[in-house]
Protein backbone atom coordinates (compact mmCIF):
# COMPACT_ATOMS: atom_id res chain seq x y z
CA UNK A 1 0.00 0.00 0.00
CA UNK A 2 1.20 3.50 -0.89
CA UNK A 3 2.19 6.32 1.19
CA UNK A 4 2.91 6.22 4.68
CA UNK A 5 -0.60 7.49 6.47
CA UNK A 6 -4.32 6.54 5.95
CA UNK A 7 -6.87 8.20 6.93
CA UNK A 8 -10.51 6.75 7.88
CA UNK A 9 -13.64 8.39 8.90
CA UNK A 10 -17.04 5.82 10.26
CA UNK A 11 -20.21 7.02 11.22
CA UNK A 12 -22.82 5.51 13.01
CA UNK A 13 -26.96 5.85 14.32
CA UNK A 14 -28.69 3.93 17.15
CA UNK A 15 -32.21 4.38 18.22
CA UNK A 16 -33.11 4.93 21.77
CA UNK A 17 -35.17 2.36 23.08
CA UNK A 18 -36.47 0.67 26.91
CA UNK A 19 -35.06 -1.77 28.93
CA UNK A 20 -31.41 -1.43 27.84
CA UNK A 21 -28.15 0.07 29.53
CA UNK A 22 -26.59 2.54 27.28
CA UNK A 23 -22.65 1.71 26.70
CA UNK A 24 -20.90 4.30 24.84
CA UNK A 25 -17.31 3.42 24.13
CA UNK A 26 -17.40 0.56 26.30
CA UNK A 27 -18.60 2.93 29.17
CA UNK A 28 -22.12 2.58 30.62
CA UNK A 29 -23.81 5.38 31.28
CA UNK A 30 -26.61 6.09 33.85
CA UNK A 31 -29.66 7.07 31.73
CA UNK A 32 -33.16 5.72 31.82
CA UNK A 33 -32.56 4.08 27.78
CA UNK A 34 -30.47 2.53 26.29
CA UNK A 35 -29.44 1.99 22.39
CA UNK A 36 -31.47 -1.00 19.99
CA UNK A 37 -29.28 -2.71 18.22
CA UNK A 38 -27.93 -6.93 17.82
CA UNK A 39 -24.52 -6.03 19.61
CA UNK A 40 -24.17 -3.63 23.04
CA UNK A 41 -25.61 -1.23 20.25
CA UNK A 42 -21.87 1.64 21.04
CA UNK A 43 -22.40 3.63 18.20
CA UNK A 44 -19.18 5.50 19.16
CA UNK A 45 -17.50 1.96 19.20
CA UNK A 46 -18.92 1.24 16.05
CA UNK A 47 -18.25 4.49 13.86
CA UNK A 48 -14.73 4.20 15.57
CA UNK A 49 -14.12 0.45 13.75
CA UNK A 50 -15.45 1.40 10.35
CA UNK A 51 -13.09 4.91 10.64
CA UNK A 52 -10.37 1.74 11.32
CA UNK A 53 -11.58 -0.25 8.83
CA UNK A 54 -12.14 2.50 6.23
CA UNK A 55 -8.56 3.59 6.33
CA UNK A 56 -6.83 0.12 4.97
CA UNK A 57 -10.34 -0.16 2.73
CA UNK A 58 -11.52 -3.33 4.48
CA UNK A 59 -15.03 -2.81 4.10
CA UNK A 60 -17.41 -2.15 7.10
CA UNK A 61 -18.39 -3.49 10.69
CA UNK A 62 -21.32 -5.10 9.14
CA UNK A 63 -19.46 -6.83 7.09
CA UNK A 64 -16.95 -8.20 9.51
CA UNK A 65 -19.52 -8.85 12.20
CA UNK A 66 -22.73 -9.79 10.58
CA UNK A 67 -26.21 -8.87 12.41
CA UNK A 68 -27.28 -12.32 11.54
CA UNK A 69 -25.18 -13.93 13.11
CA UNK A 70 -26.05 -14.91 17.07
CA UNK A 71 -22.45 -14.91 17.75
CA UNK A 72 -22.53 -11.17 17.98
CA UNK A 73 -25.89 -10.58 19.71
CA UNK A 74 -25.34 -8.25 22.66
CA UNK A 75 -21.55 -8.24 21.70
CA UNK A 76 -19.08 -6.01 23.96
CA UNK A 77 -18.32 -3.44 20.98
CA UNK A 78 -14.94 -2.91 22.51
CA UNK A 79 -14.03 -6.26 21.58
CA UNK A 80 -15.50 -5.82 18.25
CA UNK A 81 -13.06 -2.81 17.74
CA UNK A 82 -9.99 -4.76 19.21
CA UNK A 83 -11.02 -8.06 16.77
CA UNK A 84 -10.97 -5.76 13.90
CA UNK A 85 -7.63 -4.21 14.67
CA UNK A 86 -5.90 -7.14 15.51
CA UNK A 87 -6.68 -8.02 11.16
CA UNK A 88 -3.08 -8.64 10.12
CA UNK A 89 -3.79 -5.69 7.58
CA UNK A 90 -2.94 -3.67 10.61
CA UNK A 91 0.61 -4.79 11.19
CA UNK A 92 2.23 -2.62 9.77
CA UNK A 93 0.22 0.48 11.02
CA UNK A 94 0.13 2.27 13.99
CA UNK A 95 -2.60 4.57 15.52
CA UNK A 96 -1.38 8.23 15.38
CA UNK A 97 -4.68 10.30 16.68
CA UNK A 98 -8.22 9.15 17.12
CA UNK A 99 -11.44 11.85 17.16
CA UNK A 100 -14.61 10.94 18.13
CA UNK A 101 -17.42 12.47 18.04
CA UNK A 102 -20.87 11.42 20.00
CA UNK A 103 -23.97 13.97 19.07
CA UNK A 104 -26.80 13.61 22.01
CA UNK A 105 -29.07 15.67 23.42
CA UNK A 106 -29.09 13.69 26.70
CA UNK A 107 -27.57 12.52 28.32
CA UNK A 108 -24.67 14.62 28.64
CA UNK A 109 -21.60 13.31 27.38
CA UNK A 110 -19.08 15.51 28.75
CA UNK A 111 -18.68 13.79 32.50
CA UNK A 112 -17.91 10.47 30.72
CA UNK A 113 -15.28 11.26 27.88
CA UNK A 114 -12.35 11.06 30.17
CA UNK A 115 -13.35 6.89 31.07
CA UNK A 116 -14.21 6.90 27.30
CA UNK A 117 -10.84 7.75 26.11
CA UNK A 118 -9.19 5.97 28.50
CA UNK A 119 -11.13 2.71 27.80
CA UNK A 120 -10.68 3.34 24.01
CA UNK A 121 -7.02 4.13 24.71
CA UNK A 122 -6.65 0.59 26.72
CA UNK A 123 -8.47 -1.54 23.77
CA UNK A 124 -6.21 0.09 21.02
CA UNK A 125 -2.89 0.40 23.34
CA UNK A 126 -2.18 4.02 22.48
CA UNK A 127 -2.14 6.86 24.98
CA UNK A 128 -5.17 8.89 26.39
CA UNK A 129 -3.49 11.69 24.77
CA UNK A 130 -4.14 10.07 21.22
CA UNK A 131 -7.81 9.90 22.23
CA UNK A 132 -9.79 12.95 21.28
CA UNK A 133 -13.90 12.87 22.22
CA UNK A 134 -16.28 14.84 22.13
CA UNK A 135 -20.47 15.06 22.91
CA UNK A 136 -22.14 17.40 21.61
CA UNK A 137 -26.40 18.48 21.54
CA UNK A 138 -27.86 19.96 17.97
CA UNK A 139 -30.12 22.22 19.89
CA UNK A 140 -33.07 20.09 19.38
CA UNK A 141 -33.32 19.71 15.96
CA UNK A 142 -33.11 16.30 13.54
CA UNK A 143 -33.64 12.62 15.62
CA UNK A 144 -30.69 13.69 17.76
CA UNK A 145 -32.28 16.53 19.51
CA UNK A 146 -35.79 15.13 19.65
CA UNK A 147 -33.89 12.34 21.44
CA UNK A 148 -34.94 9.25 19.37
CA UNK A 149 -31.50 8.07 19.31
CA UNK A 150 -27.12 9.00 18.93
CA UNK A 151 -25.25 9.20 16.68
CA UNK A 152 -21.14 9.24 16.47
CA UNK A 153 -18.50 10.27 14.12
CA UNK A 154 -15.04 9.03 13.74
CA UNK A 155 -12.02 9.77 12.18
CA UNK A 156 -8.98 7.92 12.51
CA UNK A 157 -5.21 8.61 11.10
CA UNK A 158 -2.58 5.73 10.73
CA UNK A 159 0.83 6.01 10.00
CA UNK A 160 3.29 3.17 8.63
CA UNK A 161 5.44 1.50 11.33
CA UNK A 162 8.66 2.24 10.53
MG1 LIG B 1 -23.93 0.19 14.99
Amino acid sequence: MAGNFRTGSGYDAHRFCEGRPLILCGVHIPYDRGLAGHSDADAPAHALTDALLGALALGDIGKLFPDTDDAFLNADSIQLLKKAFSLPAFREWEISNIDLTIVAQRPKISPFTAVMRKNIADALGLAVEQVSIKGKTTEGMGFCGRGEGLEAFASVLLEKRK
